[in-house]
């Protein structure tokens, strides 16, 4: 195990709002803070956007890592195969070491899940707990995203709660993960009354959809005010996070040092 405690830094790339918001000032400001995170992109995103393919082959090229956030996520016939987003992301000459479940589209599903990821034969998958007993690709977690605990308990406190988990995680396992959706950057989270709309998709009924629908109404209201980005209080965690003397690295290096 490394002496020094370290803190993987994860990013689901899941819209076009990260490309055109989040994802370039979230690498300055890992930049300027000595960090090196890992992108995780949801292939279809690249598909007719060279733009886009530009970005992430500069941060590549820049020492970031850029990995697989799976769609397909329980290898649904019905969609390309978990096996061709590898492949396509592979294809465009990004050096893919791990995985991560897209909560959109058919979302985790447990040990379908963590069974399709196992199959790609990649470094290392992230995912929910409970974690399989028997798997060949090694697992690094859990997470803890910064996005809801900002919606949940606001920036400062978010942020305070953050730090104690991760100081629980070092102590129990050399290491730490925090998850930041990009678009997070600019965009609001909204307030904690909505906060249960995080965790549901279309799926799940008209409720759901309705308090979704709410939830992203708040959003785009506190976005306008400008109030609860985690823009912010990703800044005064790098900060602090430094101050700790942690190191801020990619989820790959986790794996190489431990
Ligand atoms: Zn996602």
């Amino acid at each position: 195990m490394s002496h020094i405690p370290m803190v993987g830094l994860r990013h689901d790339v899941d819209t076009g709002y990260d490309f055109t918001h989040g994802i370039e000032p979230v690498s300055r400001l890992e930049d300027r803070n000595d960090a090196r995170s890992t992108f995780f992109v949801r292939v279809r995103l690249l598909k007719g956007h060279p733009e886009r393919v530009r970005i992430l082959e500069r941060l590549q090229d820049d020492g970031w890592e850029i990995g697989l956030h799976l769609d397909n996520t329980v290898a649904s016939p019905k969609e390309p195969s978990p096996q061709e987003e590898l492949e396509e992301l592979t294809l465009l000459g990004f050096r893919v070491h791990g995985v991560t479940p897209h909560g959109g589209l058919y979302g985790f599903k447990g040990w379908v899940t963590w069974e399709v990821m196992d199959s790609l034969g990649l470094d290392y998958m992230m995912g929910y707990p409970p974690f399989p007993k028997h798997h060949r690709t090694p697992i690094i977690g859990p997470h803890h995203t910064i996005d809801f605990l900002v919606k949940e308990l606001g920036a400062r406190k978010g942020v305070e709660v953050l730090l104690q988990r991760l100081d629980s995680d070092i102590g129990e396992r050399g290491y730490g993960v925090v998850l930041m959706h990009p678009l997070y950057m600019k965009f609001s989270v909204g307030p904690s009354l909505t906060f249960n709309a995080v965790k549901v998709s279309r799926r799940q009924g008209l409720r759901a959809y309705v308090l979704k629908q709410v939830d992203r109404g708040f959003k785009a209201l506190y976005t306008l005010l400008g109030v609860r980005r985690v823009g912010e209080a990703y800044t005064v965690f790098l900060r602090e996070a430094r101050d700790r003397g942690w190191e801020l690295v990619r989820i790959h290096d986790i794996l190489n040092t431990r």
